[in-house]
């Protein structure tokens, strides 16, 4: 019994988190950075932050993240961190030779409120940034908001320093919002079998899943490049997928490049997918080909297969909310009851977006969003009345001992297997794996608890 003082009785709570469903800004914006094409990831703060930041990335994604850090002491803590952020400027592009450093604060730097623009500024000044290299920054105070936030923040940065307007092209952004590696390389070849021009930002493709080559290479082939990110801005279009990571940084290019957007979910599961496929067929003015068309039929076969074992299933999710809302949407189509949704990212349409996933067939749902909103009331609810299965990253462990459910381990981070991040949950073939995945668990646990006589060779 690990988590033994979780008891069923709810008690109200307005200051107190405990276990919460989110990790700090700047890990986000520290991953987002690694989806461009030789960047340094740079945190402005002390070294423990980066240190945090870089291994829970190390341990979610199994390969080693590069950043660096502007290793704030005491003296910066009193007088600010220009000169230690200088220094570090100076440093990385003298050792190092990233093409750009892409600069997250951390609760400490913003609580000095060191003024991250200027100091890039007085580093451009001083001949610190070569010729054709950048420095782009994001705020990430984690007093407020979570990874996503972060991840957000700093893709927006990616936009208001590199987008340039000028005459339209054909292209499509695509900003594919908090998924892994394989997600991205799913959405590109999604968008290849269908013959669509795309800038997808960021990438972290082949940066975190990178093969192995018997070399190292300090920068993995992977990311958007700089180039696409300026020509982003003449894109005829952007897709932001997923309103809560991606919709920031759609807006900042409407804005500052007059490039329109569409907000959709992520494309996970069925119907979100099936979104995802008819707006690029819209907007792009292609057809959607035969093999893709193959792709869904095969899923709906699976689905039909297996909605014998799914339907009335109770399940527990928590985790990033735009992960959440396209899971909730598909295990309803699945006839799965979605019970409890947690996620601990602030967003005020969270609610209802979850609301219009459940489609009101799932009345007894009870969702939570926000900074007091965590593993400890999750488990208190499912002790009130428990659930078949668990969906959500490594953290919901103790809970699934405890109570004796089943864990699907999904979202961020997941720290105690290998694996995951190579494997895609987004489209037709993400949506097939994650119906194996869960299906296998729940004839598992079936199995594990039948009687000698009915324990059966076929399910
Ligand atoms: S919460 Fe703040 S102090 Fe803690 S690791 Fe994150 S940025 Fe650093």
């Amino acid at each position: 019994m690990l988590l033994r003082h979780t008891t069923s009785e709810i008690k109200e709570r307005s200051a107190l988190t405990i276990n919460p469903a989110k990790t700090c800004q700047p890990i986000g914006a520290m991953y987002a950075a690694l989806g461009i094409h030789r960047c340094l990831p740079h945190s402005h703060g002390s070294q423990g932050c980066c240190a945090y930041h870089r291994s829970t990335l190390t341990r979610h994604y199994k390969e080693p993240v590069m950043a660096s850090t502007s290793s704030f002491t005491e003296g910066s803590a009193v007088f600010g961190g220009q000169s230690n952020l200088l220094q570090a400027i100076h440093n990385i592009f003298s050792i190092y030779e990233p093409d750009v450093i892409a600069i997250h604060t951390t609760c400490l730097s913003e609580t000095i409120g060191d003024d991250i623009p200027q100091i890039i500024a007085t580093a451009r000044d001083k001949k610190y940034i070569p010729d054709g290299r950048y420095v782009i920054h994001a705020n990430t105070p984690s007093y407020v908001g979570s990874h996503v936030t972060g991840f957000s923040n700093m893709v927006k940065g990616m936009v208001t320093y590199f987008a340039e307007p000028g005459t339209q092209t054909k292209t499509i952004n695509i900003i594919p919002g908090w998924v892994e590696p394989s997600d991205m390389r799913e959405i590109k070849r999604i968008c290849y079998m269908m013959g669509i021009e795309i800038i997808l930002f960021p990438d972290t493709s082949d940066v975190l899943d990178c093969p192995q080559t018997g070399r190292f290479e300090f920068y993995p082939k992977g990311g958007t490049t700089i180039e696409e990110l300026k020509a982003a801005g003449r894109s005829r279009m952007t897709l932001a997928l997923g309103r809560s990571a991606s919709v920031a940084a759609a807006r900042e290019l409407d804005s500052k490049c007059k490039v329109a957007c569409e907000v959709m979910e992520l494309p996970i599961g069925l119907r979100a997918t099936d979104q995802f496929v008819d707006t690029l067929r819209r907007v792009a003015r292609v057809e959607v080909p035969t093999l893709l068309e193959d792709e869904r039929g095969r899923l709906m076969d699976m689905m039909t297969d297996m909605h014998q074992y799914f339907a009335g299933r109770r399940v527990a999710l928590w985790g990033d909310p735009d992960q959440l809302v396209s899971l909730t949407e598909f295990l309803v189509d699945l006839d799965m009851r979605p019970v409890y949704i947690v996620t601990g990212t602030p967003g005020k349409k969270f609610l209802s977006r979850i609301e219009k996933a459940l489609r009101g067939k799932v009345p007894e749902a009870k969702v939570q969003e926000g900074p007091c909103s965590d593993m400890f009331l999750l488990h208190q609810w499912i002790k009130q009345e428990k659930v078949d299965l668990l969906i959500g990253n490594t953290y919901g462990k103790y809970i699934s001992r405890d109570e004796d459910i089943p864990l699907l381990r999904y979202g961020f981070p997941i720290l105690d297997r290998i694996g995951h991040s190579y494997f895609p949950s987004v489209g037709y073939v993400g949506a097939m794996r994650l119906l194996e995945k869960i299906l296998g668990l729940l004839m598992d646990r079936q199995d594990r608890d039948a009687p000698e006589e009915s324990f059966e060779l076929v399910m």
